[in-house]
This record gives C-alpha cells, sequence and structure tokens, in this order.
C-alpha cells in the first residue's frame, strides 16, 4: 500500500536518523529538503547559488524556491508508491502547498505526521556532535550513534564531515527559526487529525519501533 509520511520535530530530534531508517523498511524514497539543498550547493546548481546564505545562517530558504523544488522531487516516478519527508514543509504555507502538489500529482494527501519531540537541552548536543556523510546526506554522532569505521560511512563508504550550520552558534540560530517558523505546523497537522507524537528521547532503535508501530507497522 502506497504510504506518504512526513517527519517533524526540531533540528537535532533526530529525523534524518529516522527517516533513514523508516524509508528503507517501507521501501520508500527518502527525501530531505536539506540534502537536496547540499547536493545543489555543492554541485554548485543556480539552485544552489541561490540557497548557499540561507543555509549557511541557518535561516529558512524562501518557499517558492523549497516548494519547487520539493514538487519536481515528488514528481519522479520513484514517488508513486510512497515517500516520506523529512525537513519539508517547515511553515504552514509549505504544508499549504504540499497539499496542493499531493492533490495534483497523486489525488491524495499525506497519511501520517510524527511528530519527534526531544528536551532543547538535548537538541544542541545532538547537533554539534553529528557527523554526515558527503555522499548521500547519512547522519551519524560521535558519542550517541559513532559509525563502524571513525570518519567513514556505514551505508556508503563516503566521508563523514560537520555540517558548517552544525556549529553551536548556528545551531541554536536554527532552533530559534524552529519554534518561530516551523512550530506552528504541529498545530496545522493536529487539526488535520494526522499528527502522531512520538518520544524522541529514547534510544534509536525504540523511537524507530515506536514510529513504525504508530504507523501500524509490525517488524
Ligand atoms: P536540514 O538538513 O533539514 O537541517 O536543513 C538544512 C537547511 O536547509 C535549513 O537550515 C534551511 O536553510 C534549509 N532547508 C531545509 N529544508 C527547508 C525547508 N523546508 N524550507 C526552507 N529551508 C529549508
Amino acid at each position: 500500500m502506497a504510504m506518504y509520511i512526513v517527519l517533524v520535530g526540531p533540528p537535532g530530534a533526530g529525523k534524518g536518523t529516522q527517516a533513514q531508517i523508516v524509508s528503507e523498511t517501507l521501501c520508500i524514497p527518502h527525501i530531505s529538503s536539506g540534502v537536496i539543498f547540499r547536493e545543489n550547493l555543492d554541485n554548485q546548481t543556480e539552485l544552489g547559488k541561490l540557497a548557499r546564505s540561507f543555509l549557511e545562517h541557518g535561516e529558512l530558504v524562501p518557499d517558492d524556491l523549497t516548494i519547487a523544488m520539493i514538487r519536481e522531487r515528488l514528481s519522479r516516478p520513484d514517488c508513486k508508491d510512497g515517500a516520506l519527508l523529512d525537513g519539508f514543509p517547515r511553515t504552514t504555507d509549505q504544508a499549504e502547498a504540499l497539499a496542493v502538489i499531493m492533490n495534483e500529482l497523486y489525488d491524495r494527501q499525506v497519511d501520517a505526521v510524527p511528530f519527534i519531540h526531544v528536551h532543547v537541552n538535548a537538541l544542541i548536543e545532538r547537533m554539534t556532535g553529528r557527523l554526515t556523510c558527503k555522499a548521500g546526506g547519512h547522519v551519524f554522532h560521535e558519542k550517541h550513534n559513532p559509525p563502524k569505521l571513525a570518519g567513514i560511512c556505514d551505508y556508503d563508504g563516503s566521508e563523514l564531515y560537520q555540517r558548517e550550520d552544525d556549529k553551536e552558534e548556528t545551531v541554536r540560530h536554527r532552533i530559534h527559526v524552529y519554534f518561530d517558523q516551523t512550530a506552528p505546523l504541529i498545530e496545522y497537522y493536529k487539526d488535520a487529525g494526522k499528527l502522531i507524537e512520538i518520544d524522541g528521547n529514547k534510544s534509536i532503535e525504540e523511537v524507530s519501533a515506536d514510529i513504525l508501530s504508530a504507523l501500524n507497522i509490525g517488524v
């Protein structure tokens, strides 16, 4: 059965880590807006040039650019049987745009919105210790989820690095941006009856088991 899922939560809640696990379990593509932006930056595309300063400062990229990028990605054939969105939408305007896109492309709406919540103090520690893979955007943590081989991604063998925007000052700003611009999404999806609250303070395995069981998927 096709399933369209949106993962929400503050930066550092573990969305990327959980998205990797859940999308693999469900065999649906993992679409991370942050990963797509960073690929565009690395490849110096037009979109990358337009998005660069927003990413560097921990600000949101303007909605028109972000929405067009996600529309294009969702229209690819691998999304016809479902997708897991991670990092999009991040504003209520983006959520409204997603409803239109889903309707136009697939004549349906997203099925469920797991909301991973984590204590604010833990967010900073999680992000400043995060290691990201250069090729596929896979994420690890130097203490809580270290790679098997130091500095190397378990999934694709590429090099791990610290994202520029995972430095503490930018992390604090990104958390502020989240509470200001993204937190209203929680009410939006609650009102739509789609929100599933997930305690993200538990271990990685417990959180993914909670998400999958809330989606009614036994593992
Ligand atoms: P992430 O990898 O999800 O933490 O995203 C990294 C950065 O990409 C964010 O700080 C924003 O600058 C940008 N970004 C990612 N997703 C969005 C979005 N849905 N809307 C606007 N900007 C975004």
